[in-house]
């Protein structure tokens, strides 16, 4: 485990930049992330291999989706796009 919020780029080695709540990093020296802790684990919100099946992480709090609830385009009549709603803070995350 780490000890403090330091965390590295999986990418490129750099030190991740902390978003302010130490659940969010972002790499300032290469394209790749954002990057969210996840049970003490960064995981790259990007990266294809992490997502199982269709359990997207949330791109508002890099919670997991797999129990989001799917509202389909126009559904609620005024969306153009279908979005999961995240369970854990609620924001809608385009497909
Ligand atoms: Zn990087
Ligand atoms: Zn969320």
């Amino acid at each position: 485990m780490f000890g403090g919020t330091a965390e590295t780029c999986p990418s490129c080695g750099a030190t991740l930049v902390d978003d302010g709540d130490g659940m969010r990093f972002e790499c300032h020296s290469c394209p790749a992330g954002p990057f969210f802790m996840e049970g003490g684990v960064l995981v790259d919100a990007w990266d294809p291999q992490r997502r199982r099946g269709n359990a997207k992480a949330c791109l508002a709090c890099g919670g997991s989706l797999a129990n989001a609830e799917r509202t389909e385009a126009w559904e609620d009549g005024d969306n153009a796009a279908t979005f999961d709603t995240c369970p854990s803070c609620g924001f809608e995350n385009p497909l």
